[in-house]
């Protein structure tokens, strides 16, 4: 049976306000379930445009505890119990982004007790979350099979990528990470290599932004497009479709050449906002359109 496993990215930036980019944020589905990757800001905005809403979201990976990748938590929560949702969110994220999550929650408590006992919908359970840490290993969705592995984003640890598998194909999601023997296991003959980038050649020193020290430090725990690539013809992925672009405003065909020039010359795309990948049967639509790749 041909996999019906599809990608979505929903927002391929990172913190820096971009309107192209929203904070990041990744659909999977497969097998009638849809999980959501992170919850950047304006997830919840994404989700409705690229055709789906938070109401029907069967899960919650939460990569790791940074701030633009779950800082639109309780928007998401709120909005999708407006769409109807009548059933509790089950999150699962390592313990320091679920702190987090939970203090966004519970520091609405008593809006949240306003808002049901005077709004009177039909049901409250859409806003309950049942919070689960997330490990390494297989997090079981029905024939969805998602395979959790730690990377290397120190300072920030945990900090998990995914491989998720159906009915043959298999994707691999990075996350934040710099190089790692992990994610260079993981992505062993994927399908599809969805991986963050930090596009040194367009992060200058910029006064009173950035200094020499910051670019060097952020680009310490992220993968250039030269190690992007070279990690991609190791693994020997069949595709490699980029995200988490960092800077958001980055020049993608300048990108596209730097991963080229570092010898990769597979199906590469370079995501964008609401771009959506069907990884069985390689089509790529976006904005109307219809790609075979
Ligand atoms: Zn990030
Ligand atoms: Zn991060």
């Amino acid at each position: 049976m041909a996999s019906d496993l599809a990608f979505t990215f929903l927002g391929t930036g990172a913190p820096p306000v971009s309107l192209r980019r929203a904070g990041p944020s990744h659909l999977v589905e497969g097998a009638g379930r849809k999980v959501l990757i992170d919850c950047g800001s304006g997830v919840s905005q994404r989700l409705v445009a690229a055709g789906h809403r938070g109401a029907d979201i069967d899960l919650l990976i939460v990569t790791h505890e940074h701030s633009d990748h779950l800082v639109d938590f309780y928007q998401l929560v709120v909005s999708s119990w407006h769409q109807g949702r009548a059933r509790p969110w089950r999150v699962l994220a390592p313990a320091p982004a679920l702190a987090n999550m939970r203090a966004q929650y519970e520091g609405f408590a008593r809006e949240r007790a306003l808002r049901i006992a005077f709004e009177k919908r039909p049901d409250a359970t859409g806003l309950d979350v049942i919070f689960e840490e997330l490990h390494e290993g297989i997090v079981g969705l029905g024939e969805l099979a998602i395979d959790a592995f730690l990377v290397d984003h120190r300072p920030v640890e945990p900090a998990f990528g995914l491989k998720i598998s159906l009915a043959g194909s298999r994707l691999v999601f990075s996350g934040d990470t710099r190089l790692t023997p992990s994610l260079e296991r993981a992505a062993q003959d994927c399908d599809l290599l969805v991986c963050e980038v930090f596009i040194d050649s367009q992060m200058p020193v910029v006064a009173g932004i950035r200094s020499a020290e910051t670019v060097a430090a952020v680009q310490a725990y992220h993968m250039t497009p030269a190690v992007v690539a070279r990690l991609a013809v190791e693994a020997g992925a069949k595709m490699l479709a980029l995200t988490h672009l960092v800077p958001p405003g980055a020049d993608t065909a300048s990108l596209a050449g730097e991963i080229r020039a570092a010898g990769y010359a597979g199906p590469l795309i370079v995501g964008e906002d609401l771009m959506a990948l069907d990884v069985g049967a390689r089509l790529l639509r976006w904005g109307g359109a219809t790609l075979a790749f």
